[in-house]
């Protein structure tokens, strides 16, 4: 629904556009191009649900492409997980596709740039090609080796491929122009020898393509016609360009890239490269570490897809940089959870309270509405006792008027349950209260009897019956940095701004309607927040994190200074 009645983005605005002008809608065609090289960040989110999108909008398949020419870096694990986690999102790919299975092809292809005289071997080292790359205002110095015969470059070319030379001995480059006022058109390298064997080619090559004269050529093998990426790619887009005016059969479709901004979110990094080093040096347990910017990270957390598609629809996409407040993802993950979550209740900050008239031993198992968001939702029973927990932050000895919560002398509504005054506490030895002792009024539970009979108190308190609590262990999360950009700063690195309290965990005690509850289920515990039953859940120990607390008290905490 939403989509139809948000305006265009540009690139759509792009495709609209190309249609006007003769393209055909059959051959719209787009693809989300990862790199295996780590988890998916909520950056690529926008950029998943940005190509998807299209997909769903034009009715035109949409590839998921792995950008798969570094096997250094790369791993079947990360293939593995970006498949699950666009899966997760929701999105159907049309073609699972490689660049390492188009290797063959850009080597054919080479050849032939070879043999036109716009490729050549350099047998200079890395250091010495860099040297001469020049500066944006000065040319460049053509390398020594530019000017070797085609036969001899078709030998060298082959002799790499074949394994003949140790690493760095030799580069493949485009002859293009060292004077291009665009340092990326200066005889870029378009191969390199790396012995190390590929998840998917295994050891078949020792000479691997680069990015840039891979990602155009696949786009192309693959006919994709929007070609969409970042906006670090824009001063490639001359060299992609150029790759595809040697080679472009005039009858197929020459793609065409187009760039949009970077979404980067508050108080975190986007970036996979950072992202690995906090899951290297042990800050987090994993990729999906719940405070982790991962899509698994996120989705262990209790955030649904549709939080995150829905996030990703209202940031849309931007022709600049920015940085978006991790408090509108939270919004977004509140408000579905506010549909669908059930509500129970827990405590976990326990005080002990008893009510001194309630018969010893009796239990009383009370009505509760499983959520007043969704009718079809239901209702279940709580147990109610003469022994029960309440939050400690919920009494007070003495209060002012506006502590609408339990204090000497007062009374409060239990939820689902009766009013209760609270008449003494019990103290330790340092001053804190340990017990409060209550009395109940019979006539005054909740859904018995008349209206009469329901007295209104200002203050409604969650609790949990002791003797029928389920402990859990219960994972509260902060954020993983102290501050909104810890990538941001010139002179710091981003790992001096992590949050040593990011992760609390404590004891608290959950109705026991949720003895049962299995990992991934998704809870509101009343008045607390959201909570999801964690993967680490097994039978006697449940574990739950908590997705998000029910307010943005940050937003309070920023707007008071
Ligand atoms: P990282 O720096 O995290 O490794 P990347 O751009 O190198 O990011 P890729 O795997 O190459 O990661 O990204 C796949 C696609 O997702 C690319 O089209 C890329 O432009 C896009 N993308 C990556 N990060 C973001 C982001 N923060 N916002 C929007 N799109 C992104
Ligand atoms: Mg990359």
């Amino acid at each position: 629904m939403a989509e139809e009645v948000r305006s265009l983005n540009f690139i759509e605005h792009i495709v609209e556009e190309d249609l006007r002008n003769g393209y055909s809608r059959e051959s719209l065609r787009f693809r989300f191009p990862p790199e295996p090289n780590g988890y998916l960040h909520i950056g690529h989110a926008s950029s998943i649900c940005l190509n998807f999108g299209l997909g769903q909008r034009y009715n035109a398949p949409v590839n998921l492409r792995f950008d798969d020419t570094n096997p250094a870096k790369e791993e079947k694990e990360y293939v593995d997980a970006i498949k699950d986690d666009v899966s997760w999102l929701g999105y159907e790919w049309d073609t699972e596709c490689y660049a390492s299975d188009y290797f063959q092809q850009l080597y054919n292809w080479a050849v032939e740039l070879i043999k036109q005289g716009k490729a050549y071997v350099d047998s200079q080292s890395s250091e010495a090609i860099a040297s001469q790359k020049g500066t944006p205002t000065e040319a460049g110095t053509e390398s020594p080796f530019r000017n070797r015969s085609v036969e001899e470059n078709l030998e060298l070319f082959e002799g790499m491929k074949n394994g003949e030379f140790a690493e760095g001995a030799h580069v493949l480059r485009a002859k293009i122009n060292m004077a291009s006022t665009n340092m990326l058109m200066r005889d870029p390298v378009m191969y390199r020898i790396l012995h190390k064997p590929h998840h998917r080619t295994n050891t078949d090559w020792c000479i691997y393509p680069m990015y840039d004269w891979t990602h155009g050529e696949s786009d192309y093998i693959e006919q994709v016609s929007h070609s969409l990426c970042t906006l670090e790619f824009l001063p490639h887009r001359e060299l992609y360009d150029w790759f595809l005016d040697q080679l472009v059969d005039s009858k197929k479709l020459r793609p065409k890239q187009r760039e949009f901004a970077r979404r980067n979110l508050s108080h975190t990094v986007v970036s996979k490269r950072k992202l690995l080093q906090l899951v290297e040096s042990g800050v987090v347990n994993g990729w999906d570490d719940p405070r982790m910017p991962t899509i698994s990270g996120l989705r262990r957390r209790g955030y649904t897809p549709e939080s995150i598609r829905n996030f990703a629809d209202t940031i849309g996409i931007a022709k600049r940089e920015n940085v978006v407040d991790v408090s509108l993802l939270e919004f977004h993950v509140r408000e579905h959870l506010n549909k669908i979550a059930p509500r129970v209740m827990a405590v976990l900050n326990p005080l002990k309270l008893v009510i001194t008239n309630y018969e010893k031993g009796k239990e009383e198992w009370l009505d509760a509405e499983n959520n007043p968001e969704d009718e079809s939702a239901g209702n279940r029973k709580v147990p109610f006792s003469r022994e029960l927990y309440i939050e400690q932050e919920d009494f007070k000895e003495e209060a002012n008027r506006k502590f609408f919560r339990l204090k000497l002398g007062g009374e409060v509504r239990l939820k689902n349950g009766y009013i209760i005054k609270a008449e003494s506490c019990t103290k330790d030895e340092d001053g804190n209260v340990i017990e409060v002792q209550c009395t109940f009024d019979p006539k005054s539970r909740s859904g018995s009897g008349t209206d009469e009979s329901l007295r209104k108190v200002k203050g409604t308190l969650h609790w949990v019956s002791i003797p029928h609590a389920v402990t859990a262990e219960v994972r509260l999360y902060d954020r993983l940095f102290n501050d909104a950009t810890p990538d941001g700063h010139k002179n710091k690195d981003f790992m001096d701004f992590i949050n040593p309290d990011s992760l609390q965990k404590i004891t608290g005690y959950v109705e026991p309607s949720l003895k049962e509850a299995k990992p991934g289920d998704q809870f509101q515990f009343q008045r607390l927040g959201y909570f999801n039953v964690d993967k680490d859940s097994v039978e006697g120990h449940l574990v739950f994190n908590r997705t998000v607390t029910l307010r943005d008290t940050w937003a309070k905490l920023e707007q008071k200074d």
